[in-house]
Parts: C-alpha cells; structure tokens; sequence
C-alpha cells in the first residue's frame, strides 16, 4: 500500500467531462472519499462517514492507495485550486490544517478566551495558528521538548512550558489534548477550568484509558472528540496563502522521494523535525 495522505501536485491530465480545471494547474488534493449515503453523510458529518475511502488508509479492504507517488488519479471533487501566491510546496500542509481547524470549530467560538494546547507535534501547532487566526486571548503551549515549543512561540503562542520541568496550575476556558498519550489526560482535565471545554484531538492507543471520570462530571468539563475534517480545506489553504509563515515554519526538512528511507527515519526525532517534506518531482 502507497501512504501519505497529505498532497499537492500539478495537474497533467483530465477525465472529458471535468470542468473547472486546467492541466498544468496546481492543486491540493482532499484525502476523503465519504460515500454520501450513510446516515452521518446524510446528516452532513461527512468527516464521520461510515464507509470512508482515505488517501493512505488501510481502513478498508481493498486498501487506499497513499499521494508517496509521482503520478496518481483522483476524483475532480477532491481537487482544491490553490489561492493566488499560495505554492503547492506550502499547500501539503492544507490538510493537517484542516484537522487543527475542525478541532478548533469543535471547540465553538474562541475569540477572547484563554486556550492550553496540551502537545505541539505538528497537529499541535497548527492549532496555535489556527487559534491566532481565530482571536484566541490567551494562547499557552506545553511539550516535553524544546524544539517544537520554540516553533508554537514562532507561531503566536502566548506562553511556553516544557513540562518535563515546570508544571502549569493556570486553568483554561478551553483545552486541546494533542499528546495522545494517556498519561497526560488527568493533567488536561485538571487544567480545563469549571464549565470549560476540553477537545480531545491525540489519538489514544485501543482499549481502555484510566481517567478521572468524577472531575469531568462535577466540574461539568464538556469533553469533546475530534477526528479528521471535511469543508475546513479550503479554510486552511486561504490561511496558509496568507500566513506563508505557518507553512515555512512546520516543514522542517525536505527529502527526494529516492531518499524516502532518511526522511521516515528522522521523522520521529521532535527535537529537530516537525513535518518532513517528500518531494515528489525529484
Ligand atoms: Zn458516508
């Protein structure tokens, strides 16, 4: 199976009946494929869709081939025209942009409100961008690693702590866990002030997670999931075509497709990487 899910590229050819495209133009290409005729599609969440088809997924039998290519087919509804001045370099990162942004809209408004993002890996940082986008008052990052919270500061965030040796005792209207890490969900839920929200984006590992459940009750903590996105697309790419910056700041690295071994290899090293990108022209 071919992974990767978050591409751009140029268009080389169209099916006869596309229209609104041209070839030579360049796009970002949206992952899902929901069915829309299940009952979450019928009510409109299609991001919940029940027989979703996902660039780079293995969810489904026969698999869904991944963008680690240098030609593929999509269907003309999953191309996005970029904004003008926006490069398809900077526009992969529209659909990890498109999941901090869902996350965020799961949150409602936060405009005005003091916000902790629990884990800046690269979903945690856009969050950062997206909640400076978005008005957020107050914005405080916390990691166990130096390296990704200096890029949350670059990105707009109010306050740092790395975890490993401050502990934070604010609380927050609003929190985003994007660790996953169930050690680190009693933390989220202390830190979420009485009547706050706490969004849950960090995808915990399969079975069952120990958690102060009575915290969240009596302190009437509204505890939210999160998973992907569906009309957030073309939210990111606007944002990303005006705040360049966001994208400039996540790609870390970037490797030749031939060298995809180096890139998988340094990927998971948070004290120099955030994305790595893989270039597939070369
Ligand atoms: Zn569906």
């Amino acid at each position: 199976m071919v992974l990767g899910h978050e591409v751009s590229g140029i268009i080389d050819a169209l099916g006869s009946d596309v229209k609104g495209f041209s070839v030579g133009e360049a796009v970002a290409i949206h992952p899902a494929q929901p069915c829309g005729h299940c009952p979450e599609c019928m009510r409109g969440q299609r991001n919940l869709c029940r027989n979703m088809r996902f660039l780079g997924s293995a969810a489904r039998d026969p698999h869904t081939d991944g963008g680690f290519r240098r030609a593929m087919t999509v269907k003309a509804a999953q191309l996005h025209t970029l904004p003008p001045g926006l490069t398809p370099r900077r526009a992969c990162l529209a659909e990890p942009l498109s999941v901090a942004l869902h996350a965020i809209a799961r949150a409602g408004n936060v405009r005005g409100r003091s916000v902790m993002v629990q884990g800046v890996g690269p979903i945690g940082l856009l969050i950062v961008a997206g909640l400076v986008h978005h008005g957020a008052e107050r914005i405080v990052a916390t990691d166990l690693e130096d390296f990704p919270l200096q890029c949350a500061t670059r990105l707009g965030a109010s306050r740092c702590y790395n975890t490993r040796h401050t502990t934070v005792e604010e609380e927050f209207d609003i929190l985003f866990e994007a660790t996953g890490v169930p050690a680190a969900l009693p933390a989220a839920i202390a830190r979420t002030r009485r009547g706050g929200i706490l969004v849950q984006v960090g995808m915990f590992p399969p079975g069952d997670i120990p958690v102060p459940i009575a915290q969240i009750i009596n302190r009437e903590l509204d505890f939210r999931g999160t998973f992907r996105f569906d009309t957030e697309f073309d939210a990111a790419l606007a944002l990303l075509a005006e705040r360049p910056e966001i994208a400039d700041i996540l790609v870390t690295q970037q490797f030749p497709l031939s060298e995809f071994a180096a890139a998988f290899a340094l990927a998971p090293d948070r004290r120099q990487a955030a994305k790595i990108l893989l270039s597939l022209s070369s």
